[in-house]
C-alpha cells in the first residue's frame, strides 16, 4: 500500500506513462464542446481515459463513448451532482454507475427541471432590479444542456449588462448577490446512496475550492468513497493533505482538469490535470472484487 502510494504520488501531473482525465464538462452542462470534441481533444491530449462529468445530466456519454472507440480512449461513465451541507452548495463526482438506471435517470431529470425553474426566478429577480435579461438568452446559452448560473453569466455578458463573468457572479447571481438562488439540491447521504443504488462510486469533487476541513470530515461520514485530489484549485501542498485523508480513511481518489472547453478561460488545463490509470483500477477493484 505505502509503496503503491509514493509510486502514485511521482506519478501524479507527470506526462509519461497512460493519464486519465475524470473530470470534463460538455455542452449537456455548461461546457463549449460537445462530447465528441472532448474525446478529440483528449486524444490530442494523450489521455487514454476520460470521464465526462456533466452537472445533472449523462446525456453526452453514450456519445463519448462512441467517439473513444475510434481513438481507443476509454471513456468511464460519470456526473456531477450538487448537494446542500448546512446550506453550502458542495459538488460531489459520480462514477461507474449504471446511467441507464431508471432511479437515477429520474433524479437527474428532476434536477434539470428545478434548475430551469430556478433560472427563472433569477431572471424574475434581475428584472426587479432593473436588469433586462430575458429567459431566452439564458436558454440559448444552455442549449441542450442543463441550465445554470454558468449560463446566466454568459447570457449576461452577452447582453453587455456584465463587464465580466465574474463580476456577474459578484454583483448580481453568486450567494449573497441580490438575484441569487438556490437549486434544489439532495443531502450528501442522499446523493450517495443514490449513486451507490446505481452500482456508482461517489466523490468529493474539488474541496479546496471551498470546503472547510470540518465539513471535509462530515461529508467522509455521508458515505463517500473518495475525494478529487487532482484539480486546478489544489497545489501541491492540498493534494497531499488530501491524499492523506485518502489514506487515513482508506477512501479512493480521482482527479481531473473540470475542463469547460474553454469557457471559463481553461483552455490550458487539458493533458496537466490528470491522474494515472492506477487510480482508474483502484475503483474497479473496490466495486467488482
Ligand atoms: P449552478 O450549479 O447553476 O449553481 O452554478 C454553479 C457554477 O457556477 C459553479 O460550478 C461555478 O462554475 C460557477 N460559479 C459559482 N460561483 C462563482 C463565482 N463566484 N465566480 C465564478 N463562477 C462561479
Ligand atoms: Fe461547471
Ligand atoms: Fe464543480
Ligand atoms: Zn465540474
Amino acid at each position: 500500500m505505502g509503496n503503491k502510494r509514493n509510486e502514485l504520488r511521482e506519478n501524479t501531473n507527470r506526462s509519461d506513462g497512460p493519464r486519465a482525465d475524470l473530470h470534463l464538462h460538455t455542452t449537456y452542462s455548461d461546457g463549449a464542446r460537445t462530447p465528441k470534441e472532448i474525446v478529440q481533444r483528449a486524444h490530442a491530449a494523450n489521455l487514454s481515459v476520460i470521464a465526462i462529468t456533466d452537472h445533472d445530466n449523462v446525456g453526452g456519454i453514450d456519445e463519448a463513448v462512441e467517439e473513444g472507440k475510434s481513438f481507443g480512449i476509454e471513456v468511464v461513465t460519470g456526473v456531477e451532482l450538487s448537494v446542500a451541507l448546512n446550506d453550502k452548495d458542495i459538488h460531489l463526482l459520480a462514477f461507474f454507475f449504471d446511467h441507464n438506471d431508471k432511479k437515477l435517470l429520474d433524479y437527474l431529470s428532476f434536477f434539470r427541471y428545478e434548475r430551469l425553474k430556478r433560472a427563472e426566478r433569477i431572471v424574475q429577480k434581475l428584472n426587479d432590479i432593473n436588469i433586462p435579461l430575458k429567459l431566452d438568452a439564458v436558454l440559448d446559452q444552455a442549449g441542450v444542456g442543463s441550465v445554470g448560473r454558468p449560463h446566466i453569466a454568459s447570457a449576461l455578458m452577452e447582453e453587455g449588462l456584465t463587464g465580466t463573468y465574474h463580476e456577474a457572479f459578484l454583483r448580481y447571481i453568486g450567494a449573497g448577490a441580490p438575484a441569487y438562488e438556490r437549486k434544489y439540491q439532495l443531502s450528501p447521504v442522499e446523493a450517495t446512496q443514490l449513486i451507490t443504488q446505481a452500482g456508482g462510486l461517489s466523490f468529493l469533487a474539488h474541496p479546496g475550492k471551498y470546503t472547510t476541513d470540518l465539513e471535509l470530515s462530515t461529508l467522509i461520514k455521508s458515505g463517500l468513497d473518495g475525494i478529487e485530489v487532482v484539480h486546478p484549485s489544489h497545489n501541491e501542498a492540498r493534494q497531499e493533505f488530501y491524499r492523506g485523508v485518502v489514506d487515513q480513511y482508506f477512501l479512493l481518489e480521482c482527479g481531473g482538469s473540470d475542463y469547460h472547453g474553454g469557457k471559463k478561460n481553461d483552455e490550458n488545463v487539458l493533458g496537466v490535470y490528470t491522474v494515472s490509470l492506477d487510480i482508474v483500477e483502484d475503483m474497479r477493484n473496490r466495486l467488482f472484487s
